[in-house]
């Protein structure tokens, strides 16, 4: 690829964000999100899903068929903390009752269409929702102990086109729900049988989270808080929000948002150090150049020295690898509670990057360090069956508009 090397003159947003500018921001993405809405979940015989349902969904819904709300708190706990999918194994709830949640519910989970597990134990997923779309999700085990993360797709492809990501070739087809996006982690423990969830001090298989599937789950924030803010519940799968982290491109508006709602950890694919690159290899720089993008990380509510920022940094060769552009991360994480992923370029069909050498890796994660970050340079998992970073893609196409 060619890198643009003349001074980037175009004009920008004012630097120091202002409130209004970001309410205004948020309101515009907001409504473009809507528009990539997901199908309602809901089978054609009428049933609902109760997945992805807010636990004041759920009363509301037992008073529709003229239950009791306390009911929903019942069902809650058999759906999440028992990972049931039959009204008729929910042995706390009267037989009648259950025929007649089954009649009008159901508690569903994505099919699984393929299922591959590496030679490194990593698995993907590629799953099918009910309008036949599909995104992949991955578990990679920890190499060492007995826990590991799954990584969750919030979108189905997406709308920013990083240059070196393969998902970044596939156009948005669609957002995915609350129901999909708890699905994928539930459907994930069913393989590993992880039921009933374990309690809060007990090991998990399954035990952290990370949003860095297919999508830029800024953009679908809405469904993604929905789903967060179920996985968190604590008599469900009670998963802490330590142990979920959200990975964005940059979508500066809507990361406070997050961290002041969600409180969960947030990683950002920086990948360059200037503006000029990073406008050339993660788009949305464009329109939230790296100031801002640092000012929106200074001021993330939910990180501190023991929940730092994660700074991904893809190891192109020769394009963002050199000594001098570590010197230059290292001055724009200066006195931030920060740490550095250094990853290797994960090559996929088409792509004309190369991974940084072994030297350069090593050259570039030293400066880094001794400036006081961590910086693991990150082992890629899951390679051979295109698992790894950056190579998730699913051949769902958005569906042409007929009249
Ligand atoms: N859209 C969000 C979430 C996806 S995370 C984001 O970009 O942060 C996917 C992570 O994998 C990002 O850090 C992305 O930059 C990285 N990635 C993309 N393509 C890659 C590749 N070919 N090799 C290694 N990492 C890649
Ligand atoms: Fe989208 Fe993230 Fe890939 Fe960029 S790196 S194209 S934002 S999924």
């Amino acid at each position: 690829m060619t890198v643009l090397t003349h001074p980037d003159t175009r004009p920008r947003i004012n630097s120091v964000a202002s409130d209004d500018l970001n309410e205004a921001e948020r309101e515009r993405i907001r409504v473009k999100s809507a528009l990539f809405a997901p199908p309602e979940a809901r089978l054609e015989d009428g049933r609902r899903d109760l997945v992805g349902m807010s636990r004041e969904e759920l009363a509301t819904l037992m008073t529709e068929i003229g239950e009791k709300p306390f009911r929903a708190k019942q069902i809650w706990h058999w759906i999440y903390h028992q990972g049931a999918t039959d009204f008729s194994k929910m042995s706390t709830i009267a037989k009648p009752l259950q025929a007649k949640l089954a009649e009008h519910f159901i508690v569903g989970r994505p099919t699984t269409t393929t299922e591959q597990t590496s030679v490194d134990s990593t698995r993907k997923f590629l799953f099918r929702f009910r309008d036949g779309q599909e995104a992949e999700t991955v578990y990679i085990p920890d190499r060492k102990e007995d826990r590991g993360a799954v990584c969750i797709s919030s979108q189905v492809g997406c709308t920013l086109s990083c240059t070196f990501c393969h998902t970044g070739t596939q156009k948005l087809v669609r957002n995915l729900g609350p129901a999909e996006i708890v699905g994928q982690f539930m459907a994930a423990r069913d393989s590993y049988k992880e039921w009933p969830s374990p309690s809060a001090d007990m090991p998990r298989f399954l035990s952290t989270i990370v949003l860095m599937g297919m999508g830029e789950p800024l953009y679908n924030y809405d469904n993604v808080a929905k789903a967060m803010r179920i996985i968190m519940d604590g008599e469900g799968i009670a998963l802490s929000r330590r142990r979920i982290t959200l990975s964005t491109s940059g979508v500066v508006p809507m990361m406070d948002r997050c961290g002041d709602e969600l409180g969960i950890n947030l990683a950002i694919s920086l990948h360059a150090v200037t503006n000029e690159l990073r406008d050339q290899i993660v788009p949305l720089n464009r329109k939230y150049p790296i100031e801002e993008l640092m000012a929106a990380c200074r001021r993330y509510p939910a990180a501190s020295n023991s929940r730092r920022i994660t700074f991904e940094y893809i190891m192109l060769r020769g394009v963002n690898d050199s000594e001098a552009d570590a010197r230059e991360l290292v001055r724009l994480i200066k006195d931030m509670p920060a740490k550095v992923n250094l990853i290797p370029f994960n090559p996929w069909p088409g792509s004309d990057f190369k991974p940084s050498t072994r030297e350069q890796l090593a050259k570039f994660a030293k400066i880094v360090m001794d400036a006081g970050f961590a910086s693991p340079i990150r082992t890629p998992r899951g390679q051979d069956i295109l698992a790894a970073c950056g190579q998730l893609k699913t051949e769902s196409e958005r569906q042409r508009k007929t009249a």
